[in-house]
């Protein structure tokens, strides 16, 4: 799984080249952009080195519609080389590629790596969904020629949906046939022709286990690569290394930021915002969390300014913004804060590296936090100062201090809440957090404040939010107004959370927001054991309802849009939010064929009146 990380946060930069397409996909998310744009050279261009000058890519993808169709795309991939990119890859439904010619002239301009779109293991059923004759003819002939290629890497991805699902096993095992062994399995989403046809697409994913299960655990063999795009977490118990790696999240939220753009500046829902479209969407989380942050900034209900580092801290606003009490850093060493020179009324959390002392002197309201044992052992041996709280990241470590220790965190239970962090890599899951937290709270036996885990994996302890830590960089420096990237950040290192399939039995549910990705993704959705009967079940239902009286809203329940929230202290609120190139385009081509059709009419009245 670790490899398969490493693979996946390749970086990597796709570059639209056109809009237009030969295929009409059934399923096709594309089909509400504006058609027939085929993009400038110079504006293809620009895109391709913004990836290597800004993102620092390596790695990209020429995509579309049907890339190849673009006459200039042997250019781009030519261009994408020289200007240093290591590998170049294109998405396509094959048809271009059928001409020897074509694909000698791409291959030789530096493409590496070719995914081929096959939808179906007969001509029949290919060509329907995407409603092209001869569609399958042309992908076979040139997807034989490229596996046979050793100068290019050849995959194959196949959009999941209604029509096929019965049958994907025979569309991996013609691909098999042919000598393809890395699939990327698309689960079919919400959008445009996909929704549209959603009578055809759409399919109850617990009725094809059986035959998903038996495509999936192909992974396990060392010939096969087997990715999942967009495939609901929950059902992949047992086959958690199929989970997608969370950061390809940053990548749809991205082919979205002007919509979400409009939603932060103008107030302009999403189009696609209705709940029987959001219950199927793989991006409900994140849209649900930009409301959870919109909401919290409406109501000044953040906590924790986090600035970073203490050479930030003067660069915080007065008064700090969204209802924060608290400026966030972290440092080397206790003993390098000025305690005299915080700003009066503000008070600190502060994250040290090292183990140092408490000292003497703090803010009120000051929150320490401790990730080490040698921490702990310092702060918690004898009395805390007046009004200051320590905040206990849960590791490995700091788990095993406090089963030794029981008796100094049942000292200070009221000023103590042990936290759970989430981790933006697989990597630190593995290698801090507990094996199975609900054994360490069961063996801790107290009724400590406990966030960042769920219900069933903390039994005895009380359930209190996150904490809530804003991050100063979450804003865009210019604007003031929260930034897309950063937040989408933001909902992969801390609100990406996920539930299994037998979550439905439990008395929580719907008051749960499940367990951190990368800890289902390292210990399995095993650790979900949902809560029924029992003194536990009861308590936990019973601080959860106290908690919500009504579960929380979420967009897929159909939660109202958030207002506009205020930008930071400073700035200006928005008129409007910058619109997407493409859908000016769309307008250009709309007018001039309006003002076309406006001439040939009057042309042709003035012939009738001659
Ligand atoms: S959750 Fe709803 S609003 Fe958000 S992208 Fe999906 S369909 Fe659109
Ligand atoms: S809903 Fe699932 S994750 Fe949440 S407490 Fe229940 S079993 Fe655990």
């Amino acid at each position: 799984m670790l490899l398969r990380e490493q693979i996946a946060n390749r970086k990597k930069h796709w570059v639209r080249a056109v809009t237009a397409c030969n295929s009409k996909c059934l399923f096709c998310l594309d089909a509400d952009t504006p058609r027939n744009v085929y993009l400038e050279e110079d504006e293809v261009k620009a895109e391709l080195l913004r990836g290597r000058e800004e993102l620092d890519a390596d790695k990209v993808i020429i995509s579309g519609g049907e890339a190849s169709l673009h006459p200039l795309f042997p250019e781009f991939i030519r261009y994408a080389k020289e200007i240093g990119y290591d590998r170049v890859q294109t998405v396509t439904n094959g048809t271009q590629y059928a001409s020897k010619d074509f694909y000698e002239r791409c291959v030789q301009a530096g493409l590496g790596e070719i995914t081929f779109s096959l939808h179906g293991h007969t001509p029949e059923l290919h060509d329907y969904l995407t409603q092209t004759p001869d569609c399958f003819k042309k992908l076979m002939k040139a997807l034989i020629r490229c596996v046979r290629d050793p100068r290019v890497i050849t995959n194959v991805d196949v959009v999941i949906n209604k029509q096929n699902v019965g049958v994907l096993d025979k569309i991996v095992e013609l691909a098999i046939s042919v000598g393809v062994t890395e699939f990327d399995l698309l689960h079919v989403i919400p959008q445009s022709n996909a929704y549209r046809n959603r009578e055809e697409m759409f399919y109850d994913v617990r009725e094809h286990l059986p035959v998903l299960q038996k495509v999936f655990r192909l992974n396990r063999h060392p010939r096969f690569y087997i990715w999942t795009n967009r495939f609901p977490v929950s059902y992949l118990e047992g086959l958690e290394d199929l989970i997608q790696d969370p950061h390809k999240m940053l990548d749809e939220v991205n082919g979205r930021r002007f919509q979400v753009r409009r939603y932060l500046d103008e107030g302009n829902q999403l189009d696609c915002r209705e709940p029987d479209r959001c219950k199927h969407c793989f991006i409900e989380p994140f849209c649900n969390t930009v409301d959870n942050v919109v909401k919290a900034q409406n109501e000044d209900d953040w906590d924790n300014w986090w600035v970073g580092n203490l050479e930030d801290v003067a660069k915080a606003p007065h008064p700090l913004p969204y209802g924060c009490q608290r400026i966030g850093f972290k440092i080397n060493s206790l003993a390098d804060i000025q305690w005299d020179a915080i700003t009066p009324g503000v008070s600190v959390c502060v994250r040290p590296e090292g183990a140092d002392p408490l000292p003497g002197e703090t803010v009120p309201g000051t929150q320490f936090i401790a990730h080490l044992p040698n921490q702990l052992d310092l702060w918690l041996s004898g009395t805390l100062p007046t009004d200051v709280s320590v905040r206990i990241e849960l590791n490995r470590q700091t788990a095993e201090w406090m089963l030794e220790h029981r008796e100094m965190v049942e000292q200070h239970i009221e000023r103590v809440h042990i936290h759970q962090p989430s981790h933006e890599k697989l990597n630190s899951a593995v290698a801090l957090d507990v094996r199975n937290p609900k054994s360490f709270f069961e063996a801790l036996a107290l009724p400590v404040s406990v966030s960042g885990l769920p219900a069933c994996m903390t039994p005895g302890a009380q359930l209190v939010d996150d904490p809530k830590d804003l991050k100063a960089d979450i804003f865009d420096s210019e604007t003031g107004r929260l930034d897309i990237r950063p937040l989408a950040r933001y909902h992969v290192e801390n609100r990406y959370r996920g539930k299994s399939v037998r979550c439905a039995d439990c008395r929580v549910n719907d008051r749960c927001e499940g367990i951190q990705i990368n800890m289902i993704r390292d210990q399995g959705l095993r650790l979900a054991e949902p809560l029924e009967t029992g003194e536990w079940a009861d308590s936990a239902h019973e601080q959860l309802m106290r908690r919500w009286p009504q579960p929380p809203p979420r967009v897929h329940d159909g939660r109202s849009a958030q207002p506009v929230a205020d930008s930071l202290p400073g700035f200006a609120k928005p008129d409007t939010a910058p619109h997407d190139p493409l859908a000016v385009i769309a307008k250009q081509v709309e007018l001039k064929k309006r003002k076309r059709a406006e001439r040939r009419a009057k042309s042709k009245a003035q012939l009738e009146q001659a």
